[in-house]
């Protein structure tokens, strides 16, 4: 069993101030990996002392530096590969493959892209008298949930340092170990002492700290909008800015002239990968109801592929849910989708057979779902799809814009038109068209409950920046 009771402040590994732990499980086998240190307010305080204290010299340093920091730190997260894998799968439960192509992969190609971004970024623009010029935030403050380990702690941290802004990191609870292979890489790599700050723990101790010390000038949180919600009301007694990636209850829109079997495809692959512990995930199905047979039977057809299975098995599509609480969580969606009276297609209530041990949920399928039941309105956060039908075009789009959220929006079709006006009607940050591939320099984020600003490529960097007018220059 590990133990990891350290917090990294000022370019070293120390001890916490408090004396309380917290045990992390792997959620496959529910044993415990180790345990991690519960930090404290105090030792929050000590790393924003050493996130300011380094503040100074490393917003100073040119952008060809801070190019070849970031450059430094792709190289030598790349050595780390194999434990990147295999502590994402004991820590998350996601199957290895998994592990490797998106959770391993993300988390490199934020710093690979922000370096390769920050060479044509201007941190200065002339507009005849004045100099306008964009200069590192502060000290940031970045709060990261557990769904994707890698991925969010990178975009911030990669942005974070290409603007010249030094942080202080608490990741989740539930996932803490891909951070400390991260804290391990930023060592080797050679960032400067007090740059980059990491106190593990709980959101209520090390979160609620951060949200309100007077000394960030920015917190980036991602999780739910319950605590997104109380990190803006702590923010705003010291006029903090906040950057919020919050939760989504995304639309698909299948257009009629698109192959079924392909679109109920892309629908499964997107609602069970990650085993539905997606931001993006599209949730709701919009089927016309000319074309809902058919989409039901290729579904069918297509649902062995995305098996839930042991995240070691190399068959296993997606793995178990992070933890019980979850696991509780989903399992009370599912009885209210039974409950409120939507049709049960695929699996359902309990779990799945064999894997009686570890936090799994079966692909369930609803269809016949109307759009003000809980399972189409609240994220679930879990692999459950409901599928929507609708009579005419509009219809979808007003039934995929009927939600407090705006995350995303996905649509397959053919006909480049319409494709290009469902795009054009959804409210959400991203919308994909046809199932394309990752686009790291695409700006992340929502629109509405979903959040506040936007995260990934060029747009990420500016997250991390004031604005400076220099009104007169000679
Ligand atoms: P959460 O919002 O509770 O936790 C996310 C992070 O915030 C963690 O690091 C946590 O320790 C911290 N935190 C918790 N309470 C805090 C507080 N009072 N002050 C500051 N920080 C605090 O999310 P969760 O428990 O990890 O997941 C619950 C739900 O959140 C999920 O079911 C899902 O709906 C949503 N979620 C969304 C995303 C996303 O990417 N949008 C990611 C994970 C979870």
């Amino acid at each position: 069993m590990r133990s990891d009771l350290l917090h990294f402040i000022d370019g070293e590994w120390v001890k916490s101030t408090g004396a309380d732990s917290i045990e992390v499980l792997n959620p496959a086998t529910e044993e415990v990996i180790g345990t991690i240190s519960n930090g404290t307010k105090e030792d929050v305080d000590l790393a924003v002392k050493a996130a300011r204290k380094a503040f100074p010299a490393f917003s100073q340093t040119t952008k060809e530096e801070r190019i070849a920091l970031l450059t430094r730190i792709a190289d030598e997260y790349e050595k780390r590969k194999d434990d990147f894998v295999e502590m994402i799968t004991q820590e998350l439960g996601a199957p290895i493959v998994m592990s490797e192509k998106v959770h391993y992969n993300m988390g490199l190609a934020h710093f690979r892209q922000v370096a390769k971004e920050l060479e044509t970024f201007e941190f200065t623009e002339k507009r005849g008298p004045t100099l306008i010029r964009k200069e590192a935030i502060g000290v940031s403050g970045l709060i990261t949930p557990w769904n994707f380990p890698t991925n969010q702690t990178s975009t911030k941290l990669a942005s974070a340092f290409a603007a010249g802004s030094t942080v202080v990191l608490k990741p989740s609870e539930l996932t803490p170990y891909a951070a400390l292979i991260l804290t391990e890489v930023f060592e080797a790599a050679g960032v400067p002492k007090g740059v980059f700050n990491l106190v593990n723990g709980s959101g209520e101790t090390v979160g609620d700290a951060i949200s309100s010390h007077p000394d960030i000038d920015f917190v980036s949180f991602t999780g739910s909008g319950a605590v997104g919600q109380k990190i803006s009301e702590n923010a705003a007694k010291t006029i903090k800015r906040v950057a919020l990636e919050l939760g989504g209850k995304s639309p698909l829109i299948v257009l009629d002239d698109y192959d079924m079997k392909k679109a109920a495809k892309i629908a499964a692959g997107n609602v069970f990968a990650n085993s539905g512990q997606v931001c993006t995930a599209a949730t709701r199905t919009l089927v016309s109801k000319a074309k809902h047979d058919e989409f039901i039977e290729a579904l069918k057809g297509v649902l062995p592929r995305f098996s839930v299975g042991n995240p070691r098995d190399e068959k296993t599509f997606y793995g178990p849910l992070v933890a019980e609480k979850q696991y509780n969580r989903v399992q009370d969606y599912i009885q209210k989708g039974l409950d409120e009276g939507a049709e049960l297609i695929a699996g359902g209530t309990g779990k799945p057979e064999g894997l009686e041990t570890g936090y799994y949920v079966k692909p369930t399928v609803f269809t016949n779902v109307k759009n003000d039941m809980t399972i189409a309105q609240e994220e679930i956060f879990g692999p459950v799809m409901s599928i929507i039908t609708y009579d005419t075009l509009e219809e979808a789009i007003e039934i995929a814009n009927d939600t407090i959220y705006g995350l995303a929006g996905y649509v397959v079709g053919e006909d480049e038109e319409t494709v290009q006006k469902v795009a054009s009607s959804i409210r959400a940050g991203r919308i994909s068209i046809n199932n394309p591939p990752s686009d790291f320099s695409a700006p992340f984020g929502g629109y509405k409950q979903s959040g506040v600003g936007r995260e990934w490529g060029e747009y990420g960097i500016e997250e991390y920046l004031e604005i400076k007018a220099v009104v007169g220059v000679s």
